[in-house]
C-alpha cells in the first residue's frame, strides 16, 4: 500500500524524501528496478575496468608490475561481479543493496588508487578517469545521496593527496586537476539531487493518483472501486500474523433522507462526514479498511477480528453516533440521528475462498436490514463460519 500523500516533503539538498518512512516506502517500491540497475551497471563498469588493463600493458610492459595491476583489476571484477550476481539472483533487501553498491564502489576506488600509484607519470590521465568514476558513483550506481557524496569526496581528497605527494606534476597541472575534480563532484552531486527529486516527484504524483482513485471525495473513505479491485483480493484479508478470522460491519444511517429533506443536502453531507470520521477513528490504521459502500452506507473490514470484536466496535459506534450532534450547514441547528449495523464473521482457514468477502458482505447486508426492520438503532450479528460457534446474535 502507498503511504499517505500528506507530509511527503522532498529535502531541498538531497532530493530525497525528508521523512524516512516515505523514503523507505519509495525505495521498497523501486527495489526490483534498483536491483536490476545495480546488476547491469556493475557488469558494464567491470568490463571497462578489465579492458583498461590494456593500458597497463602498454604503460608497463609484460612483467610482475603489470601482473600486480591485473590482480588488482581482478579483485574489482570479483567484488563487482559478486555484487551484480547477488543483485540479479538474490532478493536483496534495501540495506543489502546499499552494502553491495558501497562495497563495489569502495573496492574499485581503492584499486584505482593502487593502479595510479604504480603508474605515477600519468596522474593527469588518472584524474580524468576518476572524474568519470565520480559521475558513475553519483548517477549510475543506485545508492543514497549521502553514501555517494561520502565515497566520491573521500576518493577525491585521497587522490589529490596522492597526486601532490607522488604525481610529479607542475603547479599549474595540480591546480587544474583540483578544479576539474571539484567540478566533477559539484556537477555529479547536483545532477544526482535533480535525478532524486524527479524520481520522487513522479512517485508523489503516482501516490496522489492512487489516493484519488481509491477514495471517496466527500468522506475520505475507500470507494467501491478500491473495494472490488484491491480489498476483495484474498491476500488483503489477512493480518500479518495470519490470524484466520475476518469480520465485516455494514452500517446504514437511519432516516437519512429526512435529514436531507429537513435540513438540506449540505447538512446531510456534514452528517456523512461525521459518521465516516467516527468510523475511521475507531478502526485500526493500516489494518482495517473503511469503505463508503453506498450513499449513507459504510463498510468496515476488520481482518483478524472475531465476531465479538466486530460487535464491540459496532456497539461503540452506535452509542457514540447516537450521542453526536452535527451542526447544520447554516449553523442554526444541531442534527442528531442513529445508525443500524449488520456484523458478520468468517473463518478464513475454513471458509476463505475466492469470494469470502463478497459473501460476508451479503450476510452483513441481510443482518443490517433485519436491524432496520427490528426498529433501527441496533446491531445484528452472526457468525457466517461453516461451523458457527456463536450462531445468530442480537445486541442492543
Ligand atoms: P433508512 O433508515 O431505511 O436507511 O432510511 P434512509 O432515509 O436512511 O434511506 P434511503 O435509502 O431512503 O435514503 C438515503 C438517502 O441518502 C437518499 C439519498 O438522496 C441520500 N444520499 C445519498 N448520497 C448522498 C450524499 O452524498 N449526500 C447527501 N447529503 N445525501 C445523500
Ligand atoms: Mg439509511
Ligand atoms: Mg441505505
Amino acid at each position: 500500500m502507498f503511504p499517505s500523500i500528506d507530509r511527503m516533503r522532498i529535502h531541498p539538498l538531497t532530493g530525497e524524501f525528508a521523512q524516512s518512512a516515505n523514503e523507505t516506502a519509495f525505495l521498497v517500491h523501486q527495489l526490483p528496478r534498483t536491483r536490476a540497475l545495480l546488476g547491469y551497471t556493475l557488469v558494464f563498469c567491470t568490463l571497462f575496468y578489465l579492458a583498461f588493463s590494456v593500458s597497463d600493458l602498454v604503460a608497463l610492459g609484460y612483467g610482475p608490475p603489470y601482473l600486480k595491476l591485473c590482480a588488482a583489476r581482478a579483485i574489482v571484477a570479483a567484488t563487482a561481479g559478486t555484487c551484480a550476481w547477488l543483485a540479479y539472483h538474490r532478493p536483496l533487501g534495501l540495506a543489502a543493496t546499499r552494502i553491495a553498491a558501497c562495497s563495489a564502489e569502495a573496492v574499485a576506488l581503492a584499486c584505482f588508487m593502487f593502479i595510479a600509484l604504480h603508474r605515477p607519470d600519468e596522474f593527469h590521465w588518472h584524474a580524468m578517469s576518476l572524474g568519470i568514476m565520480l559521475i558513475v558513483i553519483y548517477l549510475y550506481i543506485p545508492n543514497s545521496f549521502a553514501n555517494a557524496l561520502l565515497l566520491a569526496c573521500g576518493a577525491t581528497v585521497l587522490f589529490l593527496a596522492l597526486t601532490l605527494h607522488y604525481g610529479r606534476l607542475t603547479a599549474a597541472d595540480d591546480v587544474t586537476m583540483v578544479m576539474l575534480l571539484v567540478l566533477a563532484n559539484a556537477f555529479g552531486a547536483l545532477a544526482a539531487r535533480r535525478f532524486n527529486q524527479v524520481s520522487r516527484e513522479e512517485y508523489q504524483a503516482r501516490v496522489q493518483l492512487q489516493h484519488t482513485a481509491a477514495r471517496d471525495h466527500l468522506t475520505g473513505c475507500f470507494n467501491r472501486r478500491h473495494l472490488h479491485e484491491t480489498l476483495m483480493r484474498p491476500d488483503q484479508l489477512r493480518t500479518p500474523d495470519h490470524h484466520g478470522l475476518l469480520t465485516v460491519v455494514l452500517c446504514d444511517i437511519d432516516h437519512f433522507k429526512r435529514i436531507n429533506d429537513t435540513y438540506g443536502h449540505a447538512s446531510g453531507d456534514a452528517v456523512l462526514r461525521s459518521f465516516a470520521d467516527l468510523l475511521q477513528r475507531m478502526t485500526r490504521d493500516g489494518i482495517d479498511s473503511v469503505v463508503r459502500y453506498g450513499g449513507e452506507e459504510f463498510l468496515a473490514i476488520l481482518p483478524g477480528t472475531d465476531l465479538d470484536g466486530g460487535i464491540h466496535l459496532a456497539e461503540r459506534l452506535r452509542t457514540r453516533f447516537a450521542d453526536t450532534s452535527v451542526m447544520t450547514d447554516d449553523g442554526s441547528e444541531h442534527v442528531r440521528t442513529t445508525a443500524s449495523f449488520g456484523v458478520a464473521c468468517a473463518d478464513l482457514a475454513a471458509d476463505g475462498g475466492q469470494h469470502v468477502l463478497r459473501d460476508l458482505i451479503a450476510v452483513a447486508d441481510k443482518l443490517m436490514y433485519d436491524a432496520k426492520r427490528g426498529g433501527r438503532d441496533r446491531v445484528h450479528a452472526r457468525c457466517a463460519c461453516s461451523n458457527p460457534a456463536t450462531g445468530l446474535r442480537r445486541v442492543g
